[in-house]
């Protein structure tokens, strides 16, 4: 067992082992699957904590674990066995609407820099949950409501605070060590421990937001794609094929009904957003309809704290959701038998399309459509079912290309994550692997390995 009491007394922080009453809760991360008991948990407090806890995860040899806001897919915030950096207690934030930008830390969860910054008028595009981490959707790039108004949450990054494997804590931008900078912006946890990030922001105070539920006939869920397609840069859509939950809002008798709910944002006046919406509304006869005014923030609608969802995943991206796919999608989730079954089309483009493939490490700039099809499943003997089934639905919106988004990827083979980064983005982070973290300290993560040197 691992000795604790010199590193205790060295750290700022709390250090969590597993005879403290917390350390059930702090092991605990969102995907329900994952049940990994580490030898020890450190809340760090500051850069310097970070630098000792790395120090220990190499003078001890055990996997460490770096975990922001514990939303990782595949579960990577935390160790079976190892040392989990937790990073929750970083949790400073200054805003500087002159500047029009926030330095925070990366304990805060997207929800909580958003309420913040809202309170100025002001916003940074994250995903479309609050509860997820700033440092782990950043650092994998960040798909959400102002996507094609402002691009990826990694178009925001000015500048990031980072300790490297060897403890050295950088202040990296476009001028001081601009190649790590690169690598940050979509190159996930590979090189080292981001304590504070400097993200811009914008003004975003009244949204025309929230969720459109309209029937999922084949003919709509195609026209929702081609109407996101065809709208202004100022809406950002994310469109969820399910059948329709039990929610108050949704008439009784749609319930288990298949539906499209369509979380949308307008980021722009209010009037224009209405027009921007009308094609979606005439698609069809809205089962409920909650398109608003609202302030940004309340993009994030509140969430259960105990919602832990035990999930197969598997995203990745289409260049169109023509008739034939939507179709597919009609008869896979009306066929499904998992208890919730969900295809996610994300129309992307816009502003995050405008950034050159090459500028960041998140290459899929060109693509059109993000898809994610979940299945949820309630015990652990019907994975596999629901595996084959997600991997079915998968194949046929994308045509079986491996090529994903790294921020959604769950606990898949190599070749998923090379095609992340695909080619030349593979080999220059790979190259700036070997130089920052050449022993793959942090490897507990969709892992680049050093290149061979
Ligand atoms: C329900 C759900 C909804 C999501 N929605 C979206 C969405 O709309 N858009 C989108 O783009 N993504 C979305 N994601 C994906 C999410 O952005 C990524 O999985 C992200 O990595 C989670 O970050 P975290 O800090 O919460 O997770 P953690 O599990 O804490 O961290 C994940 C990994 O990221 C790395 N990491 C995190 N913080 C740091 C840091 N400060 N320094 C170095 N490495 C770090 C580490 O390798 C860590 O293991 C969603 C995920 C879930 C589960």
């Amino acid at each position: 067992m691992l000795s604790t009491s010199d590193f205790t007394r060295d750290v700022e922080g709390r250090v969590i082992t597993p005879d403290d009453p917390g350390y059930d809760q702090a092991r605990t991360v969102f995907n329900a699957a994952i049940d990994r008991r580490p030898a020890m948990i450190v809340r760090v407090a500051n850069a310097a904590d970070v630098a000792r806890v790395i120090t220990l995860a190499r003078e001890t040899g055990l996997e460490l674990a770096v975990r922001g806001g514990g939303h990782s897919p595949a579960g990577h915030g935390v160790s079976e066995g190892g040392i989990v950096l937790d990073l929750g207690a970083l949790r400073g934030l200054e805003i500087d609407a002159a500047a029009g930008s926030a330095w925070a830390g990366t304990g805060l969860t997207a929800g909580e820099y958003t309420t913040a910054a809202g309170a100025h008028g002001l916003a940074t595009g994250f995903g479309d949950m609050g509860s997820v981490g700033i440092g782990g959707i950043t650092l994998s790039g960040g798909v959400g409501f102002l996507l094609r108004k402002h691009g990826l949450t990694i178009d925001q990054l000015l500048a990031a605070e980072i300790v490297t494997a060897d403890g050295e804590l950088l202040q990296v931008d476009a001028e001081r060590h601009p190649d790590l900078f690169w690598a940050l912006r979509g190159g996930g946890g590979n090189f080292g421990v981001v304590t504070r990030l400097r993200l811009r922001l914008h003004e975003v105070g009244t949204v025309l937001g929230g969720m459109l539920f309209l029937p999922a006939t084949p003919n709509v869920i195609e026209g929702v794609v081609a109407a996101a397609e065809a709208a202004p840069d100022e809406l950002s859509t994310i469109a969820n094929v399910m059948k329709a939950p039990p929610l108050p809002f949704v008439p009784p008798e749609f319930h288990g009904r298949l539906v499209v709910m369509v979380l949308l944002a307008y980021a722009g006046d209010v009037d224009a957003g209405r027009r921007a919406v009308a094609p979606l509304r005439a698609l069809a006869e809205p089962l409920a309809d909650m398109v608003r005014p609202l302030p940004y923030p309340e993009m994030f609608p509140p969430e259960d704290p105990d919602y832990r969802p035990v999930a197969v995943t598997r995203a990745g991206f289409a260049d169109s959701v023509d008739r034939a796919a939507a179709e597919r999608i009609v008869e896979r989730i009306e066929g499904s038998t998992a208890p919730m079954a969900v295809a996610q089309l994300r129309v992307l483009g816009g502003a995050m399309a405008r950034v050159p493939a090459d500028a960041t490490a998140f290459a899929h700039r060109d693509r059109r459509i993000m898809t994610n099809v979940v299945a949820m499943y309630a015990s652990p003997e019907e994975r596999e079912e629901r595996a084959a089934w997600v991997r079915g639905l998968a194949d046929e919106l994308t045509g079986g290309d491996p090529a994903g988004y790294a921020g959604f990827l769950g606990d898949e083979d190599e070749e998923r994550t090379r095609a992340a980064y695909p080619g030349a983005t593979w080999e220059r982070l790979a190259a700036l692997k070997a130089e920052y973290d050449p022993d793959n300290v942090f490897r507990l993560n969709q892992n680049v390995p050093p290149a061979a040197r």
